[in-house]
């Protein structure tokens, strides 16, 4: 437990706190978790349908923390158990969602319900109980960046002002219907308009978050060792399975979209920074990303085959990618965002966040850790079995 007492960042003391963590079990989840619980003296009611990526917060063998964390395995689809936690708590973190682009195409209601509908409720019992929400969003609100209609030569699309994505001022541009990327991009913009109409007609106190592209252990999984085998993750364990197995990483029509990533621990101090400085937080909108980790994933895919390079002592792949449509990676009516390059003015103004680690020293770290967690499991895996005599 924290000895120390804790002061937000205007010098007044951080009084303990229970926290209604919904969707703790996932990467974010798992992340923001062991923070609370190593860092503060905060108590976290942890909802989930899963709790493999927390299970060593709730052993006994943690028993400093074991107190001051429960967890509930609750689907808040149907479960009347929800408004009494949150009613229980002091805040609310609404972090469950399906968020994988694969999971758009293949389970569009699914998504279409789980970033909005299954929302509603949480929003509901928080502003009913007057209780303060962090609500969890996505920088793919934004949609595409209004420098991808221009001219691939158009000298414009190197002005900030045709891609840069702000809060108060970027437009949200999505594609058609049937490309389903759009309806996850949709139904959190809604229930992002839907929390802000809380706030001012009710009075709820909310801070949205919208996070672009966050990165580090635990995220998603490595398909056939612990999730299915025709799973299809995001791009880093996607990219990080290729690497295990030794197989080239596969570059979605060439390859050729920005992101910007972000270090989880860097993104988490962010998160942290927001719970508990309340009368800075409330109201706002926050993008949480780094704007000086931009790659293309074709960039990414050579950086992650060098750094895995290095710290598994593999030698490097002959033919490091290999080129794959995105009708064949995720079938018909995919989309996808051109560039994410986060604003950073209403984070460091509000909060004075900025992130710290650079894309090599984020994914050295992460791949130290795929490695160490996978290599062996991988390895049984795919052994060939002994022909019997
Ligand atoms: P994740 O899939 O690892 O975690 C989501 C968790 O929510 C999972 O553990 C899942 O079991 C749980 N969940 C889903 N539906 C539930 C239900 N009905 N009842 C109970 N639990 C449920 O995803 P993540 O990367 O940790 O993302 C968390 C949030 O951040 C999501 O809202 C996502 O849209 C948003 N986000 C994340 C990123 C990123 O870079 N990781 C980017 C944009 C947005
Ligand atoms: N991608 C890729 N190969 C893969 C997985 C993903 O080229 O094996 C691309 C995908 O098309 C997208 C980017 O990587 O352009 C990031 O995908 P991710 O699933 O991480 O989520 P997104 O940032 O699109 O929400």
């Amino acid at each position: 437990m924290a000895s120390t007492v804790r002061v937000d960042l205007d010098g007044n003391e951080v009084k303990a706190m229970t926290i209604c963590m919904i969707g703790a079990g996932g990467f974010i989840g798992s992340h923001l978790c062991e923070k609370i619980l190593s860092e503060t003296s905060h108590k976290v009611l942890a909802v989930d349908v899963y709790n493999d990526k927390i299970k060593h917060l709730l052993e006994p063998q943690t028993k400093q923390w074991v107190e001051r964390i429960q967890f509930h395995r609750i689907n808040i689809k149907h479960d009347s158990r929800l408004e009494g936690l949150i009613k229980m708590a002091d805040l609310t973190i609404n972090l469950a969602a399906i968020c994988t682009p694969a999971d758009y195409n293949t389970r569009p209601l699914d998504t279409i319900y789980s970033n909005f509908i299954d929302a509603l409720p949480v929003v509901k019992y928080c502003s009913e109980n007057n209780k303060r929400l962090i609500h969890f969003s996505t920088c793919e609100v934004y949609g595409k960046t209004i420098g991808s209609f221009l001219p691939k030569d158009s000298p414009l699309r190197e002005d900030p002002q045709f891609y840069l994505l702000s809060e108060d001022a970027s437009p949200c541009i999505f594609g058609p219907i049937e490309k389903q990327r759009w309806s996850y991009a949709c139904a959190k913009q809604l229930i992002e308009r839907l929390v802000y109409a809380e706030g001012a007609e009710n009075g709820l106190e909310f801070t949205i978050v919208r996070p672009f592209n966050w990165i580090g252990p635990r995220m998603d999984f490595i398909p056939g060792i612990d999730g299915p085998s025709e799973g299809v993750p995001r791009v880093l364990a996607c990219f990080s399975n290729n690497l295990l197995r030794g197989e080239p990483l596969k570059l979605v029509d060439g390859g050729e979209s920005q992101r910007t990533f972000v270090y989880i621990k860097d993104a988490i101090e962010a998160v942290l920074l927001m719970i508990e400085n309340p009368a800075r937080a409330n109201g706002h909108i926050f993008n949480v990303g780094n704007p000086h980790n931009e790659v293309t994933v074709k960039q990414l895919a050579e950086m992650m085959a060098e750094v895995y390079s290095k710290v598994s002592g593999e030698p490097a792949l002959e033919q490091p990618t290999i080129d794959v449509s995105s009708k064949e990676f995720y079938g018909e009516g995919y989309d996808d965002s051109d560039k994410r390059i986060p604003d950073m003015t209403i984070i460091n103004r509000q909060l004075g966040w900025n992130p710290k680690t650079s894309l090599w020293d984020l994914l050295e770290s992460t791949l130290t850790y795929q490695h160490r967690t996978y290599a062996e499991a991988i390895k049984q895996a795919t052994a060939k079995p002994v022909a019997s005599s």
